[in-house]
């Protein structure tokens, strides 16, 4: 080792799974230095370990398999569907034998050690063997379920006979015939072996904690129709996986479970489950996996086809999976594992009923029985995503191991580079697609990360990188805005590190998709390493920032909004907007079930019939009453424009929703609209009772235009001496003509509200010399003595800033005021009812404020 001449290698890797080959490959065609240490005897990764019987791919062979190295895709043709732990073991050892990819692993080595030294820019490797290597870039690059999990299970050490880990087969297998054999633990590897094990065994007991949803794999020669979907076109099939959400090529789903008729879905799911891919099923419906009764839909679909197949009932019902939403455990492909438990030598134990209490010298004791056996086979599966990261004792800067930093948690940016530890990459890392993905397209995009990285680094003449604190603060936080949509983190799983005493329960991969997070990584670099600070001889640059900062189901709209292309609302006229809006919400789902919607009209200021429209809750009244006034910048809108979000209040707050309309301009311009409002004050409090509803002070609400004219509302009544008002609850409202706040230039285009539809709402709405007019900019008035508000501002909204800035006001004015601030969201979020999951939170801010305004005024009533 001579520093002055820089580290040994380039790259030093860990594993010589797909990852680490890959990598050999890459880096040098780039001219680089690699080696690779791998605890095995060969190449192969986690199909070098897992050798039990059964052992296959559940993504289907022609896509688990390399892309880079066309010839070979040509050469190689796999024998199955899914092909079996040694077909692939022998693909992975082929391409090490064509690409000589062995030479540059060291077999039988471990890296026990790498620690970054700061003053030379590289890392120190120590090995199991005791050698010393250093190198300037250092990839862990060992699978995502290589570290079994430590049994625990009391007595495990005590069975005089065999044991056996599914993760860590005997190379020369085992021959179980004749023998009683007892298996702990039903996930994709008990799964797999138990059926295999079933043929040889002379009696087996199948120890069940959590039954899982499983699906026949149909496996068998690949289908004519796969074939003909790549022929000729491998190239394109091969870029669609990369673009796909889950890495391999399908049509994204269109239609929710509950927009098809029972016969319907019925028919869906049978051709899934024909269809035998994991996909198949969950990727029928688009809500099958963010909405809970969607979910118990399939949920059901698969636990009828067990009872159908299991022929003891007690057996059949304990298999059926009950305490989870399926597919948020990894759900299994299987060959005949429901049609063992019909063998008569196999029975199962439900551990939910009777729990082991131990293991013993002679077999396994649960609370109510004890059990011999000759061989204990546990399947009890791995310390994902991060056991086998933390196993290595990894020095960053400072010092401090990764194990430390991630004693809460694994953080990373884009789940492939972590704060604190130069020049690492971890292939498919926490916080990337991953196990969530058809792990080769995550594998390949990976390795072609960090080589672009690297080259692009020593290109711009620095020699180390490292994301930033804030990047990477920003990208976990979207990892979980994308998990919380999805029904995931109600699974106690693995993603959720929940299977593992002690271990965070954090979602672990990211479930963006891979298109989306390949995007993402390609912006990162286009925008000159968003997110990275880099180093070198010459001086460091830091280009720190948050790659994604929009909730995800909102940046999808966006995104969608942007693709069609539509004319800005502001090219057209009053009556084009209005009929564009009108067609809009056609198609926007419609919101909760209330009790009874009652339309009517009430006098507006001068004289004429303005709609409203009622909701009352479906519970006994009377109930609270709430006026509402809807959104749409004073020209769009009315009473039942903001039905969804209406009803969903209604549901929430258990209050009555008013929602009256007003004039709106360019027709009847300013004050038409807050002159109605005052008067829809006036007619919903005198007629509170006739209405249903509770008589006393009513609370105020509105969105946007809606808000502003709530606003103005409660200084009209403040100075006219009534009716009372309990709260105001103005929700992204306008409250000033100022557009020199930040937010109008930060979100001045991109989030639906434009600057330029502001502008063109206030011209049509005011002359320039009413604007300022406390009654069109309600921050301009008064504001002592106001009704209790809450403000909901969102992050990517022009009116942000001048909604925080009307709570400032309010509070210094003396007023019970309070901001809710929305991370992420855009000035229509508060209405995505069914459309934005990400924004059931500000809804239920707002049910809640409506219902605090009411008890606080019956509390002061009493
Ligand atoms: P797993 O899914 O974590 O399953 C482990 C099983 O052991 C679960 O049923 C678990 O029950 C049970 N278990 C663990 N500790 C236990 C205890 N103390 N007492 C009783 N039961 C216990 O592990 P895996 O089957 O090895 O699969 C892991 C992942 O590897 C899969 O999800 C998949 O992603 C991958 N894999 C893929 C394939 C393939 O088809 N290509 C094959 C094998 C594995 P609980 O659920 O109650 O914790």
């Amino acid at each position: 080792m001579n520093e002055q001449r820089g580290p040994d290698h380039d790259v030093v890797a860990v594993g010589a799974g797909f990852a680490g080959m890959y990598l050999i490959h890459r880096l040098r065609q780039l001219g680089r230095n690699v080696v690779v240490f791998e605890a095995g005897d060969d190449v192969g990764g986690t199909w070098y370990w897992n050798r039990y019987p059964g052992a296959r791919c559940d993504i289907q062979s022609v896509d688990y398999s390399y892309s880079w190295d066309p010839e070979l895709e040509e050469e190689w043709t796999w024998s199955e569907r899914y092909a079996t732990q040694p077909e692939i073991l022998r693909y992975a050892q082929h391409v090490a034998d064509k690409h000589d990819l062995r030479r540059d692993i060291r077999f039988g080595t471990s890296v026990e050690q790498a620690t970054w030294d700061e003053d030379a820019s590289l890392w120190r490797i120590r090995t199991d063997g005791g050698d010393e290597v250093t190198c300037r870039y250092y990839v862990m690059a060992t699978g995502c379920l290589s570290m079994p999990k430590t049994l625990d299970i009391a007595g495990a050490e005590s069975f005089d006979g065999p044991t056996y880990f599914t993760s860590r087969w005997p190379h020369e297998g085992v021959d179980f015939t004749g023998m009683k054999i007892g298996v702990i633990g039903t996930g994709s590897s008990g799964i797999q072996s138990i059926p295999i094990m079933a043929q040889q065994a002379e009696e087996m007991v199948v120890f069940q904690r959590t039954p899982n949803f499983s699906m026949p794999a149909h496996n068998g020669p690949v289908r004519p129709e796969k074939i003909e979907t790549i022929a000729g076109r491998r190239a394109e099939y091969r870029e669609e996986a990369r673009w796909s959400r889950g890495g391999v090529p399908l049509p994204p789903p269109e239609l929710s479970v509950f927009q098809a008729t029972p016969e319907e879905r019925e028919e869906t799911f049978e051709a899934g489950w024909a269809q035998g891919e994991l996909f198949s099923l969950f990727n029928a419906y688009n809500d099958l996996l963010i909405n809970p009764a969607a979910n118990e839909v399939v949920s059901e679909f698969i636990r009828n086809k067990i009872r159908s197949i299991v022929e003891d009932p007690v057996t059949a019902e304990a298999l059926c999976p009950t305490n989870h939403p399926a597919a948020t455990k990894r759900p299994c492909l299987d060959s005949g594992y429901f049609e063992t438990f019909n063998l008569p030598h196999v029975s199962l134990v439900d551990l939910r009923a009777d729990p082991i209490s131990s293991i013993t010298s002679a077999g396994i004791d649960t609370a109510s029985r004890s059990f011999e056996f000759d061989a204990i086979v546990f399947a009890t599966g791995f310390d994902a995503m991060t056991g086998a990261l933390v196993a290595v004792d990894i020095a960053g800067r400072d010092g401090v191991t990764l194990k430390e930093k991630w004693e809460d948690g694994p953080k990373t940016y884009l789940g492939l580079t972590v704060e604190g530890f130069p020049n690492f990459f971890a292939i498919t890392g926490p916080g990337s697609p991953s196990v969530l993905s058809n792990m080769m397209v995550s594998i390949e995009q990976h390795v072609e990360l960090i080589c672009d990285s690297i080259v692009d680094l020593e290109a711009d003449g620095f020699e180390v990188m490292e994301p930033t604190r804030t990047a990477e603060d920003g990208w976990i936080t979207h990892v979980n805005d994308c998990a919380d949509i999805t029904l995931y983190p109600r699974a106690n799983s693995w993603y959720m590190g929940a299977n593992v005493p002690g271990k965070p329960r954090v979602f672990l991969p990211y479930v963006g998709g891979v298109g989306p997070y390949r995007a993402a990584c390609d912006e990162v670099r286009q925008r000159g390493y968003l997110g990275f600070e880099r180093r070198g001889p010459n001086g460091s640059a830091c280009n720190d920032g948050v790659i994604r900062r929009v909730q995800p189901d909102v940046a999808m709209v966006l995104e969608m909004m942007a693709e069609m292309g539509l004319p800005p609302m502001e090219s057209l006229n009053p009556d084009e907007a209005r009929a564009f809006v009108a067609a809009s919400a056609e198609a926007r789902p419609p919101g909760p079930e209330v009790g009874e919607i009652v339309d009517g009209t009430y006098p507006g200021a001068d004289g004429s019939s303005l709609e409203y429209r009622l909701y009352r809750p479906d519970s006994p009244g009377p109930h609270p009453v709430v006026l509402y006034f809807h959104g749409g910048g004073w020209v769009l809108g009315s009473a039942e424009s903001d039905d969804p979000l209406c009803r969903d209040l209604c549901v929430q707050s258990d209050a009555l929703i008013v929602s009256c309309n007003y004039r709106h301009a360019p027709e009847a311009r300013f004050p038409a609209a807050v002159d109605d409002g005052f008067a829809a004050l006036q007619w919903v409090t005198e007629n509170a009772e006739a209405l249903g509803g509770r008589p006393g002070p009513v609370v105020l609400a509105g969105w946007s235009a809606g808000g502003n004219v709530a606003a103005v509302t409660c200084q009209t009544a403040r100075d006219a001496g009534g009716p009372a008002i309990a709260g105001q609850v103005l929700i992204t409202p306008v409250t000033d003509c100022d557009f020199t706040r930040p937010s109008y230039s930060e979100n001045a285009q991109g989030y639906v509200l434009t600057r330029g539809l502001m502008d063109w709402f206030w011209d049509h709405y005011a002359d320039a010399a009413d604007r300022t007019d406390p009654r069109a900019s309600p921050i301009r008035g008064d504001l002592a003595d106001l009704p209790p508000a809450l403000v909901v501002t969102c992050e990517f909204d022009p009116l942000r800033d001048e909604g925080s800035a009307y709570v400032d006001a309010l509070r210094a004015a003396g007023v019970d005021a309070r901001e809710a601030a929305f991370r992420g969201h855009v000035h229509t979020s508060a209405g995505g009812v069914g459309m934005f999951i990400s924004s059931a939170p500000i809804r239920q801010e707002i049910a809640s404020a409506l219902r605090s305004f009411v008890s606080a005024q019956e509390v002061v009533a009493d």
